[in-house]
């Protein structure tokens, strides 16, 4: 029986295991000095700068001889991918924030994404030997992103570092510990063994190897396994220091020699008791795959609300829009919204284009995506189609609120869906007729239709929402011009278009909802 697999461990069988630590931060406040300094302070005199990591996680053992296990993962998008794919594998969140520089926007992105996951935090104010440092004004900054540091009758742990001079690093060890112990961490070392792969790669010397955080059980060499959907026996497994080691227990990352593909980050690694097995659970993973594919289809109520069994629903949304007054206006007014069933939650908000932060945890939170007079970049474009995220453009905050409002009150109208067509770049723009002006378009994508909606962004902040008013190529008028061409345009009721700037073209269709 398969679901075997998925059962918990009886209590008695249950022993403590080591608190796995994810840091995170804005760029340039210290996360990799942190994490080498942390590692520095666990090396052997003498040996210190002769150890290079290994592998995307290492181990550390504190003075009074406990485990701690930091990942290695760069940034709050892969934290919130891995999550996604259901591998909640982080128990603490240390936040690193220069003192000496303040709250910035991915210090902010970085809460955001550790409290939409439920993980506790951990703020590490570092460089505190730089003379400009200000720790007291990093706190109090952090009351107005809703992190109450101990410091300021919070029940959030702050500790003063400097990955420079090792200030404070007991002090942050001791912090994870206390935490670790209010968690009450623990699995069952003595059964087979299950594992989340946080990196994998194709090695030219060795075939495929993943690095595995070791859940629960014991990994040891030999054993048979099935990771995502594929099947395997460990050849080898090699410790964070770069030594082959027989065994894995809990907590520990481990890198998995003997795979039979390169698995994703976040795939499980399951041990079985054969190959003959190995192969039906590769198979029952593969349909539950192809389940969660359907399930993560477009969003719609049944999906957003799934899963919430508390007596208040939660609304989660990501907002972004053009300016500061916007974001402001917006949540505002979403949070107005709120009422004794169901609450709107905003998980983020912020100025600029969407991005991949947006994105990524809107998918994992299954919430939809707003903007306001903004567009996706291109990377974030990306992670939308293969996630199918819903997004939600508008350009006037009534229409916005409205919309919303009338989801929460169950009275949806058909969804309204749009089908990017096309995209071109404007060359250059010329005078035309009174009123309009023309612009030369380079298609870079699909194609560009007349009549069709258009929207004209710049640094995507959309400039103007608009339709395709007349298509040209060379002298003659024509219907379509595909990628590759030059075409002229002349933008319906627009005259706000400079070189530079991206034409979007969509159809919008509606579609009735699934309810
Ligand atoms: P990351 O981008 O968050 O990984 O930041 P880094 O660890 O690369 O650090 C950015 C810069 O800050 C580097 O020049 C570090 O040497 C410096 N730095 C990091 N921690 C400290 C510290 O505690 N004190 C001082 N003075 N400089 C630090």
């Amino acid at each position: 029986d398969i679901s075997q697999t998925v059962e918990a461990d009886p209590e008695e069988t249950l022993r403590e295991r080591p608190p796995v630590v994810t840091i995170m931060g804005h760029v340039d406040h210290g996360k990799t000095s942190l994490m080498d300094a942390l590692r520095g302070a666990n090396v052997v005199k003498g040996e210190a700068g002769g150890i290079t990591q290994h592998i995307g996680a290492y181990q550390i053992v504190t003075k009074d001889k406990q485990k701690i296990t930091f990942l290695d993962t760069p940034g709050h998008e892969a934290f919130t991918q891995m999550r996604m794919r259901g591998a909640n594998v982080t128990d603490i969140v240390v936040l690193v924030v220069a003192a000496d520089d303040g709250i910035m926007p991915q210090t902010i992105e970085a809460i955001n994404h550790t409290k939409a996951a439920g993980v506790p935090m951990i703020v590490a104010i570092n460089k505190i030997d730089r003379p400009e440092a200000n720790p007291q004004r990093i706190r109090e900054r952090l009351l107005e992103h809703e992190v109450v540091v101990e410091q300021m009758s919070g029940d959030v742990q702050d500790v003063e570092v400097s990955a420079k001079t090792g200030a404070g690093l007991d002090k942050l060890i001791e912090a994870i510990g206390l935490q670790a112990e209010l968690l009450e961490l623990r699995a069952r070392p003595d059964r087979e063994a299950e594992a989340t792969v946080i990196e994998a790669q194709l090695d030219k010397g060795r075939g495929p190897v993943a690095t595995v955080l070791v859940n629960r059980g014991t990994l040891k060499r030999g054993d048979t396994f099935v990771v995502g959907t594929q099947s395997g026996r460990v050849r080898a497994l090699v410790d964070d220091k770069g030594k082959q080691i027989k065994e894995a227990g809990p907590s520990m990352p481990v890198e998995v020699l003997g795979l039979g593909g390169v698995p994703q980050a976040g795939d499980v690694l399951t041990v079985v008791e054969n190959e003959q097995r190995a192969r039906e659970v590769a198979e029952y993973r593969r349909e539950q795959a192809t389940e969660k594919r359907t399930a993560m289809a477009p969003a719609n109520l049944d999906t957003m609300f799934a899963g919430l069994n508390s007596a208040v629903i939660e609304f989660p949304l990501v907002v972004k829009a053009d300016v500061q007054g916007s974001v402001e206006a917006i949540v505002n007014a979403l949070h107005n919204l709120s009422n004794d069933e169901i609450k709107v939650r905003v998980l983020q908000s912020g100025v600029g284009a969407i991005t991949e932060s947006d994105v990524v945890l809107a998918a994992a939170s299954k919430a939809p995506v707003i903007g306001f007079n903004v567009r996706p970049n291109a990377n974030a474009r990306q992670l939308i189609q293969r996630d199918k995220v819903r997004m939600m453009y508008y350009d006037v905050i009534y229409h916005l609120t409205q919309e919303i409002a009338k989801e929460m009150a169950g009275e949806l109208g058909p969804l309204r869906i749009e089908n990017v067509v096309g995209r071109a770049q404007v060359k250059q723009v010329f005078p035309a007729g009174k009123r309009d002006k023309a612009a030369g378009l380079l298609v870079e994508e699909g194609a560009i239709r007349k009549g069709l909606h258009a929207r004209l962004t710049r640094n995507d902040v959309i400039v103007s929402a608009t339709t395709i008013a007349s298509l040209r190529r060379f002298k003659d008028d024509v219907d379509e011009v595909r990628a590759g061409m030059e075409c002229g345009v002349v933008l319906a009721d627009t005259n706000d278009i400079r070189a530079g700037d991206q034409l979007e073209v969509f159809e919008v269709t509606e579609q009735e909802r699934t309810l």
